[in-house]
């Protein structure tokens, strides 16, 4: 079995924002040169996420208002997490986000169903911050 690992690195503008990776997650793979596996993208940040939606931008507003209405970033008073920080939001809206994706690789491609695409999810952004690829497979 041969194994790939690559680091994404983000510094986004904006506290919240969704990135689309797809292109660079296909890059990786290729470069693996794994024709059969699996690839494993996972945010190595504990207020960022990485999931698998539609690339549709009335969806992700629609996720940014959902998110604001479960876990509101402010009063940042209101969270016990923020004595130091001003985050708790953030780790709330990456739990509910998720950590990571899985994709099957076949005949060296990244096997979606219909309009599958992988995002960055960022919450507590204007820092740098990283994502793992780890291909696997032969
Ligand atoms: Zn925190």
């Amino acid at each position: 079995m041969k194994s790939y690992r690559k680091e994404l690195w983000f510094e986004t503008k904006t506290r919240r924002a969704f990135i689309n990776i797809t292109p660079q997650v296909a890059q990786i793979v290729r470069e693996s040169g794994i024709q059969e596996g699996l690839v494993l993208v996972n945010a190595m940040h504990i207020t960022a996420s990485v999931f698998i939606n539609d690339d549709e931008s009335g969806l992700h507003h629609d996720f940014e208002l959902w998110l604001e209405k479960l876990a509101p970033e402010k009063p940042y008073s209101q969270y016990h997490h923020n004595g130091f920080e001003d985050n708790a939001d953030a780790h709330l809206k990456r739990q509910i986000m998720g950590r990571e994706v899985v994709v099957a690789i076949s005949n060296g491609k990244l096997d979606f169903g219909p309009w599958e695409q992988i995002f960055y999810g960022e919450f507590d952004g204007k820092r740098r911050k990283r994502v793992l690829v780890k291909v696997i497979g032969e």
